[in-house]
């Protein structure tokens, strides 16, 4: 049997070959994509040098004892300034761009407004003060974003801040994804006796949805050529096929004979609870490319758990992410229970916290086919084998999100 972290190393090691294709794509549809290039700030941020405050600039060398000078121009953001004319004030916006000349500015509140367009400054400020400098935020040349980056709403905020409407990306992967079981029934029919909902289906879709990969769901009945059939049609479309269930012992290993057909299969038996067995092989495609294939226990939660733990690192990495190596990270809290893991065992737990600080509470029954202990869990602890766990000892917390 394989250790949890042997498993992933190896899983990890067969994402070889090619980088993924990249394709160029708008900002507004870069969310979830990984980014393919590094990107180089080619203006400043900001662009120049201007007001952090709402009042009046001034060169501070032109400030009379008396505080008083007179208002020569007024400047709102956006406007362009001309250069400000020797011992006089501008006011000026937040965002307004300081005009040439001008090196001070103070806040409105601590001017007093006079007839006569003059302003008195109530109190002798400090030289350059409220002022925003140009390329102080981002400078030209300064590399922004490196490869492999997973975009999210923050790096679209600083991408536009830099002017770009688009953006190299990884080409987003294809995922098959087959459920295989008789006795599965798509959400929104009826139930006959004998039926269960495929709830493995939507879930993986889900997750998988969720990181940016395109996925072809499909469920077919536990035989033989329509498996070997379905997978083939996977295998020549798409980057990484998916199968869910039909590879315990019960299943007169449908799933494995199938693949072995249409190519090779590697049963690892991973030391861990829930998710015991892995399968991972090469499906042959009809242009000759072979393509992975993992094989996922049926039982919801190992499905989730297979999938969170092996299958998303590995897609991620497969998809051009960096740092993957270093995930799923986990963090030390302390855990509401005592245990005694007879297995690498992964317990639904619930992040809560006391006057003590933060704690991890299990669900009460953590049967592999009860998916209620994932949907009220936040994450999982990871407990090794053989750890004799009292309550309130630090076990390793890896957060679902
Ligand atoms: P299997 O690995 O095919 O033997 O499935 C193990 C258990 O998981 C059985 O109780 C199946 O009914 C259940 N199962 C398999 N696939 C799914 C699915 N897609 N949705 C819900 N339950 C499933
Ligand atoms: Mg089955």
């Amino acid at each position: 049997m394989l250790s949890f972290d042997a498993a992933l190393q190896q899983l990890l090691a067969a994402v070889q070959g090619l980088s993924p294709e990249i394709e160029q794509v708008a900002l507004f549809d870069a969310p979830g994509r990984v980014l393919a290039e590094a990107i180089v700030a080619a203006v400043n941020v900001p662009p120049e040098d201007n007001s952090a405050m709402d009042g009046i600039a001034f060169c501070f060398d032109d400030l009379p004892q008396g505080g008083e000078l007179p208002i020569s121009q007024t400047l709102f953001a956006g406007m362009a300034p001309t250069a400000l004319m020797p011992t006089t004030a501008v006011r000026l916006f937040t965002g307004s761009v300081m005009p040439e000349n001008a090196d001070t500015v103070v806040l409105q509140e601590d001017c007093e407004f006079l007839a006569n367009d003059t302003v008195r400054v109530k109190q002798r400020p400090k030289r350059g003060q409220h002022i925003r400098k140009a390329g102080e935020d981002i400078a030209i040349g300064n590399e922004v974003l490196s490869a492999g980056e997973l975009l999210d709403a923050r790096h679209i905020g600083l991408l536009a801040s830099i002017g770009h409407a688009d953006v190299v990306v990884y080409k987003a992967l294809r995922i098959g994804l087959l459920a295989t079981g008789d006795e599965l029934v798509a959400a929104g029919q009826d139930l006959a006796s004998g039926q269960i909902y495929n709830s493995n289906l939507p879930m993986l879709t889900a997750m998988l949805k969720a990181e940016g990969f395109i996925v072809d769901a499909r469920h077919v009945q536990d035989d033989l050529a329509k498996i070997t059939a379905q997978l083939q049609q996977l295998a020549d479309s798409c980057d990484v096929v998916l199968t869910i269930g039909g590879v315990s012992v019960g299943d007169a290993d449908f799933v494995k004979t199938a693949i072995k057909t249409i190519g090779s299969l590697d049963l690892w038996k991973v030391a861990m609870k829930p998710g015991k067995p892995l399968s991972f092989g090469k499906l042959l495609a009809k242009g000759g490319d072979e393509v992975a294939v993992m094989g996922l226990p049926g039982n919801p939660v190992s499905a989730f758990a297979t999938y969170t733990l092996f299958a998303k690192p590995y897609l991620r990495l497969k998809q051009g992410m960096v740092n993957v190596q270093n995930t799923p990270v986990f963090y030390p809290i302390r855990l509401n229970k005592t245990l005694n893991p007879k297995r690498e065992e992964f317990v639904r737990v619930r992040l809560l916290h006391d006057d003590a600080g933060f704690y991890l509470q299990p669900y009460a029954h953590q049967g592999s086919g009860v998916l209620s202990s994932v949907a009220w869990a936040t994450g999982f602890a990871r407990l090794s084998q053989g750890m004799q766990i009292s309550c309130g000892q630090s076990v390793s917390y890896l957060p679902f999100s």
